[in-house]
């Protein structure tokens, strides 16, 4: 792949993937040396598409084509109005964490009714974790990425 185009990826050492221009020199999450010949999941051309394909790749199977259709509406929505929920979605998250930056559906439910700003809890997840603001840990528990 050459141009401007982007590529997801898949670390042989951790298996999970990332987002880089060409071949990436060092894997972003166990800082293993990549092989020149790693495994490349996929190749799109622009950043906000490179987010999702991430997101997705790093996703269980069977949940990526719920998740693909709920992240392409959520950067479609995003392009259309740049809503103010994305202005305030750093300072929502940030506001929902604890000390050690880890946030989750309970801290985050009030922080987000308290915001006003309408979105659905499970939204406002998604986006988060497409703009690569969190990291999920498990079912119900995020890391927050500053
Ligand atoms: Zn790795």
């Amino acid at each position: 792949m050459s141009g401007g185009g982007w590529n997801v990826i898949r670390c042989s050492a951790c298996s999970t993937c990332h987002g880089h221009r060409s071949i990436g020199r060092i894997c972003p999450h166990c800082g293993q040396k990549l092989p020149s010949d790693a495994e490349i999941v996929t190749s799109v051309a622009t950043a906000s598409e490179l987010r999702i394909e991430v997101a997705l790749a790093n996703t269980p199977e069977e949940l990526r084509e719920t998740l693909r259709k709920r992240l392409y509406e959520n950067n479609k929505l995003f392009h259309q109005e740049e809503p103010i929920s994305f202005q305030s979605l750093p300072k929502i998250l940030h506001d929902a964490t604890d000390e050690s930056g880890i946030l989750s559906l309970k801290t985050l439910q009030p922080v987000l009714e308290k915001s006003n700003n309408g979105m659905e809890l499970e939204n406002l997840i998604d986006l988060a974790e497409s703009q690569g603001l969190l990291v999920r840990l498990n079912q119900d528990c995020w890391q927050l990425l500053e």
